[in-house]
Formats: C-alpha cells, structure tokens, sequence
C-alpha cells in the first residue's frame, strides 16, 4: 500500500521522473489509496457506515467501496442523476463499486449540509478532500524526499494534476521542494479556496501552472485524447483520461517558466476510470481500438 516505484521516462526527448502510485495495489491505487490510507490502517471505533457523496464515476466513490468491503463498512454514496444508460449498463467505477457493495442514492436536491451524521457514521467530503488525507500523503511526501536524497537531485521539482488539491496541498506541505500543480476540477480561484480550507499559510501551498484554456471536468476533448495516447505510445505507461492530459498540456504550455528535465510527476492512478472516458471518446470521434 506505499512505496511505489519513481521510474525515469523520456516523452517529447525530455527525461520526466514518474512516480508510479497508480501501481501502489491492484484495487485500491493512486492517490486515493494515500487519502485513505489512514481508514485503512487504523481501527475506527463504533464506525460501521461511511457516507459521501459526488459523481457516479468518481474515482473516490470507487475507491470508498473497496474500502468499505475491506472493513466491512456499509457504503452510502449519493449523486446528483444516474442515466438511464448507465443504469441498464452498469459499467466502469459506478459498476465495480456496485458489485463491492455500494448503496448509491439518486437525489437531485441532494445537499451536504442537510446529512445527519449518527454515531455510528463517517462522512467523507465529495472526492476526499478530508483533513486525515494528510497521513497518507506525508508518507508519499517522505518517499519523494529519500529518493531524491539518495540519487542528489538538486534541481528536482514536483507536478501533479489536481481536482480538489488535497494531495498537492499537503504533498506541498510535507515537502521542502516545489510543487507544481494546475486545476482540473474547478478554476485556480477555487483551487486556491480549497488550499486555504486546509492550510492557512499560504507560503506552504502549491504553485498554481496556468493552463492554456478552460478546460470543462470530464468534458472530451480532442487534445486531452491525442496527449494520452501520445504518452502510452512513447512511455508504455497508461495514464487517466480526466486528469492527467489536462496536467502534461500545462506542464509543456509553462516549457518557458519551468525546467522539464528536473520535473519528478505523480502518476496518480484513476484507470478505472478510463473504461467509460474510452468509451465516450470512441462513440465522439469514431476511434478505432487501441
Ligand atoms: C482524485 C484524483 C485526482 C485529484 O486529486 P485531489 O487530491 O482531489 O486533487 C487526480 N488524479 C486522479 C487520477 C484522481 O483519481
């Protein structure tokens, strides 16, 4: 459940190094499986129900169920709409997060301030972004530092694409280098209210790379498609399709600012997610296999 592997790869003929938690375990990998990791590992008194909510796609809900089923913990997820699709198809996280257990509930008014927590329940804020994520990713924070220790990488700096910005957040934190990230989910004015939900000082949060264009969460984009798959070619390594294109177009649009050779990224798992991203695409641009 830690140590994954940082690999050296060359894409575009620039040497990247790649942190590989999307290896870190077969079911509950990247950087949930670091949010989490404190649930994991640690025995939660009374607890035997945990409560979130988001899209019926999250990485996060599916990562929740398997730690659910692990536990032994009811799952309760709500969401704003199922399609009818989807419902008759059952397919990607929504489909294996079903098949772990999960009890999602459709509700279209749901609201996050209207949920009575009993005893007996955790709720977890939509996509992770919780305060106990900070034990998981100090020790990804501690596991950057002993490499670059070990092989004297002086000029090192750290990217990661982010959606709520936990992890950047406190990876930034944990760190005494830079890190480097750019907003997926919502724009840099969101990300940086996320960064100040969890840490006031400002000094210790990520540097914020502009992007190119606004890019709509989990909308399709031609170019988000033609990096990813660039990179499986020129890499071997399969990335996620929500964050990971947005995250290398703004590391190549900031070429000028920052130094690509000394750029350590964290592959930070999701292909789950990918089954029904694939899919969209296909249907859009009439893709063949890959
Ligand atoms: C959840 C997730 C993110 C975003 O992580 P945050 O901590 O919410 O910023 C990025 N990439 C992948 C693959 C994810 O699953």
């Amino acid at each position: 459940m830690t140590n994954s592997p940082i690999q050296n790869i060359k894409y575009n003929n620039i040497n990247f190094f790649i942190k590989r938690d999307d290896l870190l375990d077969n079911n509950f990998s990247g950087n949930k499986a670091r949010k989490f990791y404190y649930f994991l590992t640690n025995q939660l008194d009374n607890i035997d129900t945990i409560i979130s909510y988001g899209s019926n796609q999250s990485n996060a809900m599916y990562s929740l169920s398997v730690l659910c089923k692990q536990k032994n913990y009811k799952f309760i997820y709500y969401t704003n709409h199922i399609s009818d699709f989807l419902k008759n198809n059952p397919n990607g996280n929504y489909k294996f997060a079903l098949q772990n257990g999960m009890n999602i509930i459709e509700d279209k008014n749901f609201d996050k301030t209207n949920i009575k927590v009993k005893n007996n329940q955790l709720f977890i804020t939509e996509g992770g972004a919780i305060d106990e994520a900070k034990y998981g990713i100090k020790i990804l924070a501690n596991e950057i530092s002993s490499y670059i220790k070990e092989n004297n990488l002086k000029k090192i700096k750290v990217f990661l694409p982010s959606g709520t910005g936990t992890t950047a957040l406190f990876l930034s934190k944990y760190l005494s280098i830079d890190v480097y990230t750019c907003s997926c989910v919502g724009d840099d004015e969101y990300l940086e209210k996320q960064f100040l939900q969890l840490e006031k000082n400002k000094l210790l949060h990520p540097t914020i790379l502009k992007k190119e264009k606004k890019f709509h969460f989990g909308k399709l984009y031609k170019s988000n498609y033609t990096i990813w798959l660039d990179l499986k070619k020129q890499t071997n390594i399969t990335f996620d399709l929500l964050y990971d294109p947005i995250g290398w177009q703004t590391l190549f649009y900031n070429k000028d600012n920052i130094d690509l050779n000394n750029i350590l990224y964290i592959h930070q798992g999701g292909i789950i997610g990918n089954i029904t991203m694939l899919q969209r695409y296909k249907r859009k641009y009439n893709l063949s296999n890959h």
